[in-house]
């Protein structure tokens, strides 16, 4: 049985179990305060708050775990990365006090003190520049240290930037770019936990990779085959089915980016093609 540290709630919640649950492991706790969940047959999540799950994973409690790079990096844990989840994208940045006279990182002075609940990142991002700072580290609400004079500049999550905004901070340099991420235990506890991780990574990989893509099937005139190949690349070139009517068309399928859907049904509408069908797909595995 393969133990997964899941968020139990917070930003990464939903997209991890709207992701299982495409992978066909539908997250099923007994209840809003559950710590265990059961993911069908093979696999057992344990719900935990998104900065512990590092730890656990580490520690060996879970085998593997989602969470964000950012609390993977600030756990200083050793881990392995398996796959960027690509949901939760957000930076860690250095902001300041739109009044503060700081546009660049070039324009600290003496050592600032620097609000953060992520110390460690923070402390290593200004060794690595060779700036002298002192940090404050914070449990939340990062924001508002510099307003009430506990901290000149901050280092704090940002995704859009209007929390920032609202706060009057702006950002001065970015220090890590973090989305969710499947990690795993350096060590895997067993032969049997190798297999069934790098199966639940191939899994959750191939749901990623359909997600921009659709499949498109059309009913193509057999003298435009050639130009519909051009129209419907797919991904090891277009499959072509022959109609049992043996008539004037011919069935095409194909995968395509769902970006250049537009673009491709019009030109097979061009080509005299019917019967034009797009949907989504599930899963991919090239
Ligand atoms: P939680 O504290 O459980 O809500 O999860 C916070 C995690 O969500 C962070 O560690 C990041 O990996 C991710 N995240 C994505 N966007 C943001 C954002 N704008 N602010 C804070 N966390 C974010």
């Amino acid at each position: 049985m393969l133990r997964v540290a899941l968020p139990n709630k917070g930003r990464l919640a939903e997209d991890v179990r709207e992701l299982f649950g495409d992978a066909g492991l539908e997250v099923r706790a007994r209840g809003e305060r559950a710590l265990v969940a059961s993911l069908g047959g093979e696999f057992e999540a344990i719900l935990v708050r998104a900065k512990d799950i590092p730890e656990f994973v580490a520690d060996g409690a879970a085998d593997v775990g989602v969470t964000g790079w950012d609390l993977v990096c600030e756990s200083e844990r050793e881990l392995g990365m398996l796959l960027d989840l690509e949901f939760g994208g957000c930076r860690l940045v250095v902001a300041a006090r739109d009044d503060s006279g700081i546009a660049t990182i070039d324009d600290l002075r003496g050592a600032p003190r620097v609000a953060t609940v992520f110390p460690h990142l923070a402390k290593a991002y200004f060794e690595r520049i060779g700036k002298p700072v002192t940090i404050v580290p914070v449990s939340g609400a990062t924001e508002i240290a510099p307003h009430l004079g506990i901290a000149d500049i901050i280092v704090d999550l940002t995704s859009s930037g209007s929390t920032l905004r609202v706060h009057q901070l702006h950002e001065v340099a970015t220090v890590l770019v973090s989305s969710a991420r499947l990690i795993c235990t350096v060590k895997p506890a067993s032969a049997a936990i190798a297999k069934s991780t790098a199966e639940l990574a191939e899994a959750l990989s191939s749901v990623l990779r359909a997600r921009d893509k659709r499949y498109v099937m059309a009913n193509v005139p057999r003298e435009s085959l050639e130009h519909a190949r051009k129209v419907m690349p797919g991904v090891n070139g277009p499959t072509v089915i022959d109609i049992l009517d043996g008539g004037m068309y011919v069935a095409v399928h194909a995968v395509v980016a769902q970006s250049a859907i537009y673009r491709t049904v019009a030109d097979l509408k061009a080509l005299g093609a019917q019967g034009i069908l797009v949907t989504r797909i599930e899963r991919l595995m090239p």
